[in-house]
């Protein structure tokens, strides 16, 4: 029997109950009791709507209204309590079916009612709704995708004392009881029984909860009772971490914790486990796992943080320090007296006012004539100041923070306290006091300080080459690893592919597929959505002539910067009218050439204008302008503003002009391009706005022309180019300025990146593995030579490994085979497990890898495939 619990974003869409199925059933053999908390966002959005109160509540409308709120119904619209419901009901709907839904009925009735306010208990049984809705969802998820599961009311069980509803302690007597009478069989029967954490019962029958974040709680205690074999915490991070992960990015897996560092940590504040989740598993000698629901099958050996009785076989002299946790809103409260604080009896005294408020006190330090005591609980802070004040003098200093480091280490490793002090600097330190356990300091500071001395001391304690056994991936690493795919892994479309064309013909190989330039081709027309729009394909980005030969058939034009990629447009087909020639710094020679082809010039300097007028009168050109401003994904690529080399500035435009007016030569079209690669639509409307300001003054305009610089994502989860609000605000300009003019123009956009970075790959075949200093460097037969970008921009592909997806991820440098240091794919990248002989594929490599390619160290240029449909053409 194991317990997994799920938290809030482990439950809190349909792709998130997918990859809970498949952790659940990868276990259905070992019997999982599965615990889950509300949707993400939903405890605390019922909090809000409790504490609210009927003022605040957001527009109503009369069928939602209970009595109590219907006195300010105004304008209608959905509550928030009819926002929960329904996102509820369509959860449920998109992953079990609309006949599932009727199972919610009687909670989505409880939300639309509203809450019982002004007492405790109504609020317990209002937040309750969260879990008791998530778990019903959860149980018809799983039974809809082939598993038997039955839903179980955890109030049945989970017995507590009733002193408090919303943070009641547990009986756990009465639970071992209860549990042994109503839950053991039904797991030991095997099919997998849901339940829900945070709440509870009391001997009354009234519901009760165990205080917020208390899932993991909820989760450990009925662990205990079922003599469970492991807990499982599922959550969204990939364990504990070295320090609270959104604030120290470069913070590192634990691989392993003790079960006493990991429960300093949960309570001095690392959110990632409630503070009482530990003590009952670790009375039961329970294994505790704590992981990422998003990656269940990170690392080798075990994913996310093994929490363990005994940790001595992983002790460490370089790294004695485990982690850093903080504590924020505290409030600390300093008792002075001369005559009474070494009599004996005084603390207790004051310990009792402490206790008879129901506060407890996380740190104490003793000086001879005060005793200092933090609180985190500032509910009864006069009262227990008021009683204080009657027998010594006394300071309260609110919003501060506890600090503290943990380490079973600690113990026995000395130099410890000059580090930590070296790292704190002169930040002052209203506390300091070493555990009892001896296996954490902590500090007290202000509270705005805290974050900061939170990275000097990770900074401090975990840099250069930790051991691997304990130290995984860092946080910023881990978030941009794989995640478990929401759907069934169906294989990579090209790995089979691949591997083929690895067999046939070597490695390494760039493939394009050209399905997928189709694809981005219509996207951008549908955002265009303009009947006079042109694309003109940057042919830059990757000059393969499949390339060309699809635009030509899909009436896309070419923006041509060299008079050799001219020539291969015309050779290709692509009619002269549709290519536009913008060099820069080229002969008049190469100009005239161009330009006697049927090939329009765009001129981007007034030495272009002057050379070229002086020999053709009475042409027409396009004027490649500078709008003042540039825009890219790396300074090396941005082709605009003050610092370009780029383009005719709007004060140059007036003599530009006039020295072809004097030779009768129309500019029929304005032209700019600001750089490369940005996913902002913003400087790209800017300068499309400073193009149409200058566009007026040329009478004979026929063609605007934004250039292009349209980025795309690179890293996954990267948010893609805003096409619509580019689309929308280019469409409305050109109607202004249309309605200006009083005549039509035509739009052109010259794409090159977003039509084909992702339509291509590298193939690379990992030559050499090699594990030395800390670092595990997989060599491939390709390098910078083949794809420049991570080395000239720093550019992050994101790799895969086409021979062994599944294999567990370790973090690895992935270089090639150029001598150069630069000559690095990846550092500390999370990958399967990559091997000798495995086929990597470096993706988005479609625009500037090839393009870019060159002969250095005599290495020749990769292989080129063309793919359609999965298939390869003219192989
Ligand atoms: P759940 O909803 O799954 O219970 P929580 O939000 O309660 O998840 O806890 C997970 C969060 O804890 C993480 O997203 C992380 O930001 C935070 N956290 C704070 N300190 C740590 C730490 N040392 N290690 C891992 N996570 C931490
Ligand atoms: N849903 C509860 C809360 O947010 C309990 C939990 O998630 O652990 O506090
Ligand atoms: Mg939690």
């Amino acid at each position: 029997m194991i317990v997994c619990k799920f938290g809030g974003t482990s439950v809190e869409d349909a792709g998130a109950l997918r990859r809970l199925h498949t952790i659940v059933a990868d276990r259905v053999a070992e019997k999982p009791l599965v615990v889950v908390s509300a949707l993400a966002g939903v405890s605390d959005l019922l909090v809000s709507t409790f504490e609210d109160g009927a003022d605040n509540e957001p527009r109503l409308d009369g069928r939602a209204a209970s009595t109590q709120t219907q006195s300010i119904a105004s304008s209608p619209g959905p509550t928030a309590y009819e926002a929960l419901a329904t996102r509820h009901f369509d959860l449920m709907c998109e992953v079990a079916g609309a006949e599932a839904c009727h199972r919610l009925d009687p909670w989505l009735e409880a939300l639309r009612a509203g809450p019982r306010r002004g007492s405790a208990q109504g609020q317990a049984e209002w937040l309750a709704l969260g879990e008791l809705l998530a778990s019903a969802i959860v149980t018809a998820a799983l039974e809809a995708w082939g598993l038997r599961a039955t839903w179980f009311d955890v109030r049945s069980v989970m017995r507590t004392r009733g002193e408090n509803p919303i943070q009641d302690r547990p009986d756990r007597e009465v639970l071992q009881r209860l549990v042994d009478r109503h839950l053991r069989h039904s797991i030991e029967a095997g099919g997998i029984v849901v339940t829900q954490g945070f709440i509870g019962c009391d001997a009354g029958g009234r519901t009760t909860l165990l205080g917020r974040g208390g899932s993991d709680f909820s989760a450990s205690l009925l662990g205990a009772a079922l003599q469970a074999e492991r807990l499982e915490i599922w959550t969204d991070v990939d364990g504990i971490m070295t320090a609270p992960p959104r604030l120290v990015p470069g913070a590192r897996r634990l691989r392993v914790l003790s079960f006493d560092e990991a429960a300093e940590l949960a309570y001095f504040g690392a959110k990632v486990l409630h503070p009482a989740t530990l003590h009952p598993a670790q009375e039961a000698a329970i294994p505790v796992l704590v992981a990422n629901s998003r990656r269940p099958k990170t690392a080798p050996g075990t994913p996310g943080t093994l929490i363990l009785p005994d940790t001595t076989a992983y002790h460490d002299e370089r790294a004695v320090v485990r982690s850093v946790a903080v504590k924020h809103g505290v409030t600390v409260v300093t008792v002075h007296s001369t005559r009474m604080l070494m009599a004996h009896g005084f603390l207790e005294r004051i310990f009792a006012v402490f206790a008879k408020h129901s506060t407890p006190v996380d740190l104490v330090s003793t000086a001879e004539v005060s005793v200092s005591l933090t609180v985190d609980d500032p509910r009864s802070l006069q009262a227990i100041v008021d009683e204080l004040r009657a027998i010594a003098r006394v300071e309260v200093a609110p919003e501060m923070a506890i600090i503290c480091v943990v380490g079973d280490g600690m113990r026995r490793a000395r130099g410890i306290a000059a580090r930590l002090f070296r790292a704190v600097g002169s930040t002052e330190v209203r506390m300091i006091s070493q555990g009892a356990s001896e296996i954490n300091v902590s500090l007290v500071v202000a509270d705005a300080e805290a974050d900061d001395v939170v990275r000097r001391l990770h900074e401090e304690f975990f840099q250069g080459n930790l051991p691997r056994a304990v130290f995984g991936e860092s946080f910023a690493d881990l978030e941009t690893a794989p995640s478990l795919p929401a759907s069934p892994p169906s294989p990579h479309r090209l790995a089979r592919v691949a591997a083929d064309l690895a067999a046939k013909h070597g490695t390494p190989f760039y493939v394009y597929e050209l399905d997928r330039v189709e694809a981005q081709i219509q996207r951008l027309r549908t955002a265009l959505d303009h009947s006079r729009a042109r694309l003109a394909y940057a042919c830059k980005a990757n000059f393969h002539p499949a390339l060309f030969f699809l635009m030509r058939d899909q009436g896309v034009g070419i923006d041509a910067v060299s008079p050799m990629e001219v020539e291969r447009a015309l050779q290709c087909g692509i009619p002269a009218d549709q290519v536009l020639f913008t060099a820069n710094n080229v002969s008049v020679e190469t100009l005239l050439a161009v330009h006697d082809q049927g090939v329009r010039v765009n001129l981007g300097s007034l030495s272009d204008v002057r050379r070229f007028a002086a020999h053709r009168a009475g042409t027409e050109v396009f004027l490649r302008t500078n709008p003042g401003i540039g825009a890219g994904h790396h300074a090396h690529v941005v082709t605009g503003g003050m610092d370009s080399k780029f383009g005719i500035l709007a004060e140059d435009l007036q003599e530009a002009r006039e020295i072809l007016a004097a030779r009768d030569i129309r500019v029929v079209g304005l032209h700019a391009h600001i750089g490369s690669g940005s996913l902002d639509a913003a400087p790209h409307l800017e300068a499309a706005r400073r193009l149409v300001a200058a566009a007026t003054a040329f009478p004979h305009l026929r063609s605007l022309n934004v250039g292009g610089g349209l980025g795309v994502p690179y890293r996954r989860g990267e948010p893609e180019f805003a096409l619509e609000s580019y689309g929308a605000g280019l469409r409305e300009m050109l109607q202004s300025l249309e309605a200006a003019l009083g005549r039509t123009l035509e739009l052109w956009v010259e794409p090159g990146r977003f039509l084909v970075a992702q339509a291509g790959t590298l193939v690379a075949r990992v030559t050499c593995r090699k594990e030395t200093a800390g670092h595990i460097y997989v060599g491939l037969d390709s390098g910078m030579n083949h794809l420049v970008r991570p080395a000239l921009y720093g550019a992050y592909h994101a790799i895969r490994n086409l021979s062994a997806p599944g294999a567990p991820l370790e973090s690895v440098d992935v270089v090639g085979n150029i001598c150069e240091s630069a000559d690095v794919f990846a550092m500390s990248r999370p990958l399967p497990s990559p091997q000798e002989g495995h086929l990597l594929a470096i993706e988005n490599a479609g625009a500037y890898g090839f393009a870019m390619a060159s002969h250095y160290n005599l290495w020749p240029l990769p292989r080129e495939f063309v793919l359609r449909d999965g298939a390869v053409l003219d192989a």
